[in-house]
């Protein structure tokens, strides 16, 4: 970090000048003008921060900067601001786009060469994010259209050779984009509270099939942690089992390693469901970075050992003893295990021999619908 010292009266920059830093005040106070008018465009002082338009859009200083006390200030650098602005969500990225062309349009034009290399940024950076606006306003349409499905996947009881019950999954038909999947338009969903709409659906359609399947038969839901942290969202699941006749033990949800960065949260969403009577399972299992921590701190009801694991078990013995010593833990804690992912018999077979309740997978069968799913023999 760079502190600068000024005295009164002193220039920090002149319009037209290279835009190379941004300053936040440290103490005293700074006059923005427009220096062919003499316009006074703000006065800042400690703590704001200026120069950062032309850092923004990398174009030159169009206004100049003036001390007028005695002044300290912190040099930020432009790779620090822009490092930033590129991580950031494309939507932020369109709003200080508009909102920098704004502030510009206002100010006398100096240069209008410059202008024009601005608004090549500006829109750049606009259709980024407004084409994510716009995919999430027709994901909202969707949802009320009833273009958003819900298909059911078989979760394959591999001891008994029989269906045990399915995994919720959903589909988003895009009228002209097509199928989007769930990858896209569910972490879509999440930054905004349409993941509580979609989950609301997903746990109305998954009830409803439940209701009309023996009651051996579970289905799986995925949840994502702003429904966990709404209050109101177990409730509306509880109402909705309740007006449907249905045990809570039919319904399991499924974390994501992933989800849990906090334990002490973590834990509260475990109680808050387990009260209620739901299975916790802990999905995709083994790719998170707190897999064994994982397993001491919280207390899951089912294991889904992730795909890359399946995938890879009879390619080599050290895979095969690392899903031996998951099995080995998972029947000492009393956990149920499933294998997520198993595409070939050979894979069933050793599945078979370690042990594991269940499985899911295309040798089981693909996502289908609700129709389909009643057809099937349980
Ligand atoms: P997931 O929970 O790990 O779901 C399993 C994914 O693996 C599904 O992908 C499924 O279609 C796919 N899959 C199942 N069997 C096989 C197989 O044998 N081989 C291969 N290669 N893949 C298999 P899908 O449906 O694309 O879903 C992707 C992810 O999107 C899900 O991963 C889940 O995290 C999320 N997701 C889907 N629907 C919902 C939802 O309604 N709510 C939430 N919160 N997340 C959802
Ligand atoms: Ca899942
Ligand atoms: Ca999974
Ligand atoms: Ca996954």
């Amino acid at each position: 970090y760079h502190i600068k010292q000024y005295n009164k009266g002193d220039i920090i920059f002149h319009g037209g000048d290279r835009s190379d830093c941004a300053y936040i005040i440290e103490s005293g106070q700074v006059e923005i003008f427009v220096e062919s008018t003499g316009a006074i465009i703000d006065i800042l002082s400690e703590g704001e921060l200026f120069g950062e338009m032309g850092v923004l859009d990398q174009s030159p200083r169009s206004t100049s900067a003036k001390a007028i006390t005695a002044l300290t200030l912190l040099e930020v650098r432009t790779a620090q601001i822009t490092n930033r602005l590129a991580e950031s969500d494309p939507i932020v990225k369109a709003l200080v786009g508009v909102l920098l062309k704004r502030f510009r349009s206002m100010l006398p034009s100096s240069n209008t060469s410059n202008n024009l290399l601005l608004d090549q940024v500006a829109s750049v950076i606009e259709q980024a994010g407004l084409s994510k606006f716009k995919l999430e306003s027709e994901l909202r349409t969707a949802i009320n259209q009833g273009d958003v499905q819900t298909v059911f996947q078989p979760i394959h009881d591999i001891q008994d050779d029989r269906i045990a019950g399915f995994e919720a999954l959903s589909r988003w038909s895009h009228p002209t984009r097509g199928f989007i999947s769930p990858v896209e338009f569910i972490a879509l969903a999440e930054e905004t509270d349409l993941i509580i709409e979609v989950g609301d659906l997903v746990f109305s359609r998954a009830i409803e099939l439940l209701a009309r399947l023996p009651d051996h038969v579970f289905i799986n839901i995925n949840v994502s942690s702003k429904q966990l942290d709404d209050d109101q969202f177990l409730n509306r699941v509880l109402q909705k089992i309740k007006s449907h006749g249905i045990s809570p033990n039919r319904l399991k949800l499924e974390i994501t390693e992933t989800m849990v960065v906090d334990f002490n949260l973590a834990r509260k969403w475990l109680k808050k469901c387990q009260d209620i009577g739901f299975p916790v399972c802990a999905d995709d299992f083994g790719t998170g970075h707190s897999g064994m921590e994982q397993l001491v701190e919280l207390c899951f009801d089912v294991l889904k050992v992730d795909q890359v694991f399946i995938r890879n078990m009879n390619k080599s013995k050290r895979h095969q003893t690392i899903l031996q010593t998951i099995a080995m833990m998972a029947k000492q804690l009393q956990t149920q295990l499933v294998a997520e992912g198993v595409e070939v018999a050979e894979q069933l077979k050793t599945l078979k021999d370690l042990g594991f309740d269940y499985g899911q997978g295309y040798l089981f069968g693909k996502p289908m619908l609700e129709a389909d799913v009643l057809q099937l023999q349980f």
